[in-house]
């Protein structure tokens, strides 16, 4: 039976070395991290987001700032706010909550963003330095996901690496992130043909399709280190992953679960960019 990674306590771990830095750069610098976090209209799922990046950034000891913008907001005034917060000293992060409402496009607006300061690491600018290997800020998801391999001891250098998803917040970055560690990367798409033969090649699988139980324990090798980033709700309110737990967990060696696997790690990841921001802020 495989050891489960318990995403909620290394998430944690990462909230208070934050905390613990931030107190540092407090102390040394005078200086505190400021997070602003911007939402544009009232979709409930995104207003429990920004709440719960609002309570992260409290317990870590950043200063935080929410734009609460009505739906009806122009794209012109939404940069306007961008542009302002891009030369706002005391803001080292800037996060649009998307999706956003359909007249405004997110591609301007992430666009908009000093790249220094996108925590996400949406920022084509981002994106592209990820390519060649020095990104800013790096896409808080797959980023969380080194962070849960590297805590867990797991090795990634010249293992067999299989993504299933190439989605540019999810998919895409984690193949490079693997690449860049050295893994053998291959990345699985609704077009890839015989998906079951693939993911069975790996040693470490990334499930992000936002396909419910998709992953079948026939479908993954003995001894598989399993990553579900997947979060499915079913019909009858229940969160499940990508992966077929039940039936997979017994053939892996690691498995993250859902919930408390890659959820938390997201929001954990928002705050080490967030302080990696105004650390290097500092040094400008
Ligand atoms: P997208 O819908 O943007 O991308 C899904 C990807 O999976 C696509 O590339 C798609 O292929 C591929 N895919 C879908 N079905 C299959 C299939 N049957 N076989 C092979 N590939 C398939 O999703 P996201 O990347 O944004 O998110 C993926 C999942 O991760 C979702 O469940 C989402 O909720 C979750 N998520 C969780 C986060 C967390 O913090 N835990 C953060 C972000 C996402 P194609 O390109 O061909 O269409």
């Amino acid at each position: 039976m495989a050891i489960i990674i318990d995403g909620n306590k290394v998430a944690q771990d990462i909230r208070s070395e934050v905390r613990r830095d931030v107190g540092a750069l407090k102390e040394q610098k005078g200086i505190v991290p400021g997070l602003a976090v911007i939402l544009v209209g009232n979709a409930p799922a995104s207003k429990i987001y920004v709440g719960k990046k609002a309570q992260d950034c409290a317990e870590v000891g950043f200063l935080s700032r929410e734009y609460k913008l009505p739906v009806a907001i122009s794209e012109e005034y939404l940069l306007g706010v961008i542009r302002e917060l891009n030369n706002d000293k005391l803001i080292h992060g800037i996060l649009v909550q998307l999706p956003l409402p359909r007249h405004i496009h997110s591609d301007k607006i992430i666009e908009a963003i000093d790249p220094r300061k996108d925590v996400d690491g949406f920022h084509p600018c981002n994106v592209g330095r990820l390519v060649t290997g020095n990104p800013y800020h790096a896409s808080c998801t797959p980023y969380g996901i080194i962070e849960l391999l590297d805590r867990s001891g797991i090795e990634i250098s010249g293992k067999e690496a299989v993504v299933v998803g190439r989605s540019n917040i999810v998919g895409k970055p984690m193949a490079l992130m693997l690449l860049a560690r050295n893994a053998t990367v291959t990345i699985c798409h609704t077009k890839t043909k015989d998906l079951a033969a693939v993911t069975r090649r790996a040693d470490i699988l990334v499930a992000a399709a936002g396909r419910a139980a998709m992953i079948k324990g026939n479908m993954v090798k003995d001894g598989v280190v399993v990553i579900d980033v997947g979060t499915n709700r079913l019909d009858t309110g229940k969160l499940v992953g990508d992966v077929a737990f039940a039936e997979v967990a017994p053939k892996a060696s690691y498995i993250t679960p859902v919930p408390g696997g890659v959820g938390p790690m997201t929001r954990a990841m928002l705050m080490k960019n967030t302080l990696n921001a105004a650390l290097a802020a500092t040094s400008r």
